[in-house]
């Protein structure tokens, strides 16, 4: 390889991945198997794309030698999990573009795997059936300078224990009646280690295994033992499971498993201005402060799906954040310049108005329609071009227009007596403003230049370039503006209730004039770029070609001020 064509420098590798690497290295494994484990009770949030990029990404990096990453749904809860969220867990991880082959599981279908685990766990005394209540095993846990002190059930014989244990799985006792525990270390350092409980009764139905089962595993005890099941290598998770590894591999040490995984943990993705926590999420939803797991305004995957940010986007977010073991908090901007960056690269171009006046081209024939040409995105030579009609009857922009005789010198657009260019057309001159009984200017009576289509007139500079649509030819159209759901940078801080606040300027829907093109263009999902204005997506369930619907996915440029 010659200077010239060598690969840059490829980058450091994050903690993680350079473990696996000398794991692969030293021969301790041949391939890597990661997973990823969502419990079903609730929608995905891009904290979990961060977790879902790093272990499926994983996983497509060794390819080569067999790598894989399950999906697995850890359903040992049946109070809280549905199958609409397991659903949507699918469709959201092969929407970010990952996909776990055959290697769909469900904890639930480990239920009796778990209790051979405990009842050999129980038969190697190691684990007892405990009928102090909640408040007693809570009261004589201990604290981090006192060790915990033993149940009066620590000693029962195994075989009384079995027997127990086989009557909570029979039914025979009442929710909380008794709990399982293993048999570790009371006085521990680590009170995750003081007889955690294993298992408990709940008699409930579960989504999967129905009325099968009365009594349910724990998470301590049911995440390792699923991992080594189904021989993961590397199971990595994020920190606040950092205190619960030396439970991890007690349980993995001490029951039959044919394998043993290793536990990792790495800091979570927090952004500002945003929740990230199904239990607050789920609140939004329920009490009805959006309109449901998907609203574009939700830090969901299927919410940003909807708001029209690409995958793409949300993948290279996850690689910029990083891999560490602190805790920490990035900026929102990331993810907006993020879709921002890739967008302004993908999307076609079109013209819409969301707030118009009226402009008449008083020296434009009444019958005459120009078809102007346009390229749909100059920063891909490939997309082609499109036609756009021009006519005497024309909105443009309120905003565009500044009603005073003499506008500041750096003011370019509209102004009476000033011009300015319509964007791919002629320059354009205000000679008139019409108005209203109270003064405001309704219309602008306007004169184009015939001769400065595609050249400048002569003599003279126009600076201004605004977008415009021909009013005999629009397309009327709802368009969703969407903007952060949170005013303040952390909404959970502080004393009061993260309701108080939410952002009420997050949705504003109007009526947009689209040119005609922009109409056909609203396909479900189609992203596209209002010029001037900003990104926008064909709303993914509400939006077809005959009644388009757009949602807006960022602004064009930071309007919260402090991004570029
Ligand atoms: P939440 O705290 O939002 O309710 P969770 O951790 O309870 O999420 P799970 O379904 O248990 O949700 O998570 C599946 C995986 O996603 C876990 O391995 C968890 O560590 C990871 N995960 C959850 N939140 C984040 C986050 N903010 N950043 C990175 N990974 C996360
Ligand atoms: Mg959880």
């Amino acid at each position: 390889m010659t200077e010239e064509t060598k690969e840059p420098a490829s980058e450091r590798l994050d903690f993680i991945r350079q473990i696996i690497k000398d794991d692969l290295e030293s021969g301790k494994h041949k391939t890597t198997v990661t997973r990823f484990p969502p419990e079903p009770n609730g929608y995905l949030h891009i904290g979990h794309a961060k977790a879902i990029c790093l272990s499926f990404g994983i996983a497509q990096e060794n390819a080569a030698t067999g790598g894989r990453c399950h999906l697995r749904f850890d359903d040992t809860n049946p109070a809280k999990e549905s199958d609409e969220y397991v659903r949507s867990i699918q469709e959201d991880v092969r929407w970010l573009g990952f996909d776990w082959g055959d290697h769909l599981y469900f904890a639930s279908n480990y239920f009796e795997r778990f209790y051979e685990c405990a009842m050999h766990l129980i038969e190697t005394g190691k684990a007892y059936v405990d009928f102090q209540s909640q408040e007693q095993m809570r009261s004589t846990r201990g604290t981090l300078t006192e060790p915990g002190e033993a149940s009066p059930y620590r000693d029962t014989t195994s075989d009384e224990n079995k027997a127990l244990f086989e009557k909570m799985r029979a039914g025979e006792m009442k929710d909380g009646e008794a709990v399982l525990r293993a048999k570790i270390d009371m006085a521990s350092q680590n009170l995750n280690m003081r007889d955690p409980v294993i298992f408990r009764i709940m008699h409930h139905t579960h989504h999967n295994t129905g009325d099968t089962w009365c009594i349910y595993p724990m998470y301590d005890f049911a995440h390792p033992l699923e991992d080594a099941f189904e021989e993961v290598t590397h199971s990595l998770c994020t920190l606040e499971f950092e205190d619960h590894r030396p439970l991890y591999d007690w349980v993995v040490q001490n029951c039959p498993v044919p394998a043993v995984p290793r536990q990792i943990e790495f800091a979570k993705l927090n952004l500002t201005y945003t929740l990230l926590s199904k239990r607050n999420l789920l609140r939004l939803v329920s009490e009805e402060l959006v309109h449901g797991w998907d609203d574009p305004r939700m830090p969901t995957i299927s919410g940003l799906r909807r708001r029209g940010v690409p995958p793409e986007a949300i993948r290279h977010l996850c690689h910029e954040v990083g891999l560490t073991k602190f805790k920490s908090t990035n900026d929102v901007t990331l993810l907006e310049n993020a879709a921002r960056d890739l967008l302004n690269k993908t999307s076609p171009r079109y013209m819409a108005v969301l707030d118009p006046i009226k402009v008449t081209i008083t020296n434009w024939d009444e019958t005459r329609v120009d078809e102007l040409e346009a390229v749909l995105n100059p920063n891909d030579p490939d997309a082609g071009s499109r036609k756009i009609p021009m006519s005497r009857n024309l909105v443009i922009e309120h905003e565009d227009f500044l009603d005073d005789e003499n506008p500041p010198k750096k003011f370019f657009r509209l102004a009476p007596g000033t011009e300015v260019r319509l964007r791919y057309s002629y320059v354009l001159k205000c000679e008139e403003v019409v108005r209203d009984e109270a003064g405001n200017p309704i219309e602008l009576l306007c004169t184009v230049d015939h001769e400065t289509l595609g050249k400048n007139p002569e003599g003279r500079k126009v600076k201004g370039v605004i977008h415009w649509v021909s009013a005999d030819h629009a397309v009327k159209a709802p368009v969703r503006l969407y903007d952060r759901l949170f005013v303040d940078e952390n909404p959970s801080a502080g004393e009061g209730d993260f309701v108080d606040h939410l952002n009420a300027d997050s949705l504003k829907v109007i009526h947009a004039l689209l040119e005609p093109e922009l109409a056909k263009a609203a396909v479900s999902e189609a992203r596209v770029q209002f010029e001037r204005v900003g990104y926008f997506v064909a709303d993914r369930l509400d939006s077809t070609p005959d009644h388009p619907v757009y949602n807006r996915t960022v602004s064009l440029r930071d309007s919260w001020g402090g991004g570029k």
